[in-house]
């Protein structure tokens, strides 16, 4: 008689997604908006925390909203956005460099204006990139997963494809983590295709761009850049951010390299590699996150430490 698989929600994943996004954040800060060639020629193979406009090590936005959303969890409950949304403020740091527009948001916040009152219609990226830990959290139902996504994009971001964007990035952590516990490797063309489907009712342009991912030649570095390259802008819109993301996790033999490959695109860098590393993080465990990295992440509260308490105590209220 076959066992069935363990359940996709593990601390191991869940810890996984959240330091892997973090990570990815990191390895990212010190490039972001530089070209491919910027980055190769002054790091070679950036893989290897280094100080940026922040000290080596450190996160950015991405991952402070990803911890709001984990403080949230950790609460009990699932997604509350009116808590969501204070937590959002409670952490806000704009040295993280959040973008104008979110300064601006935060500050009406802070007036006290209503937390559901204040999103504009954007189609930024920024509500896919602090998104994975839920496509853990809720791998075991879909509709939840994509509900959830939606309702915290909603707090900052409503065109539809910036919604889409956040629901493609927590269903494809979501389908990462079932396959990963299930001992199954990503088939990138059935991956991308499901995908594509679960979220072409929210916005039919972004199922068309993840569609559009190219054939990706599994484990070769510098092959899977051009094609990607070639394939998305990967700048700070949820259409050309999410998809690049996501092949990078599909073209890599391990964490590492999905992560390293997502930097190496250039443009938005950390936040296509903390949406490529919640994705690695999931279907690998924390386990496959390289230990210098792990070691060289911020740890000033809340940093790595904090993580993955906040991580132990979702699955202990949850498992
Ligand atoms: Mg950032």
């Amino acid at each position: 008689m076959s066992q069935p698989p363990p359940p996709a929600f593990s601390f191991s994943r869940l810890a996984g997604a959240a330091l892997g996004a973090m990570c990815g954040d990191a390895l990212g800060m010190p490039v972001e908006g530089w070209s491919v060639r910027q980055i190769a020629q002054r790091f070679g193979r950036l893989d290897r925390l280094v100080d940026g406009r922040l000290p080596a090590g450190s996160y950015t936005d991405d991952s402070q909203m990803m911890i709001a959303i984990l403080q949230t969890l950790a609460q009990g409950g699932g997604l509350d956005s009116f808590f969501l949304a204070r937590r959002f403020l409670a952490l806000y740091d704009p040295a993280r460099g959040y973008g104008g527009r979110i300064d601006g948001l935060m500050r009406r916040l802070a007036r006290g204006e209503a937390w559901d009152r204040v999103a504009t219609d954007s189609w930024g990226n920024g509500g896919a990139m602090r998104v994975g830990v839920l496509g853990v959290f809720f791998a075991e139902d879909e509709d939840a997963c994509r509900e959830a996504a939606l309702a915290q994009c909603r707090i900052t971001h409503t065109h539809p494809r910036a919604l889409a964007g956040a629901a493609a990035q927590a269903l494809a952590v979501r389908l990462a983590a079932r396959l990963g516990a299930a001992g199954e490797k990503p088939q990138a063309v059935r991956f991308v295709q499901t995908l594509a489907t679960q979220i072409e009712a929210t916005d039919l342009h972004l199922a068309q761009r993840l569609r559009a991912m190219p054939p990706l030649p599994f484990g070769d570095e510098g092959a899977a850049r051009a094609a990607l390259r070639a394939a998305y802008a990967c700048d700070v819109s949820a259409a050309e951010a999410a998809p690049p993301a996501l092949g990078a996790f599909l073209a890599a033999e391990s964490a590492e390299q999905a992560i390293v490959l997502a930097v190496s695109l250039g443009g938005d860098t950390d936040t296509i590699g903390a949406m490529a590393g919640a994705l690695a993080g999931a279907y690998w465990g924390l386990e496959s996150l390289p230990g210098a990295w792990l070691a060289d992440l911020e740890n000033r509260e809340p940093g790595r430490v904090a993580v993955l308490r906040l991580c132990r105590r979702i699955c202990d209220e949850n498992g």
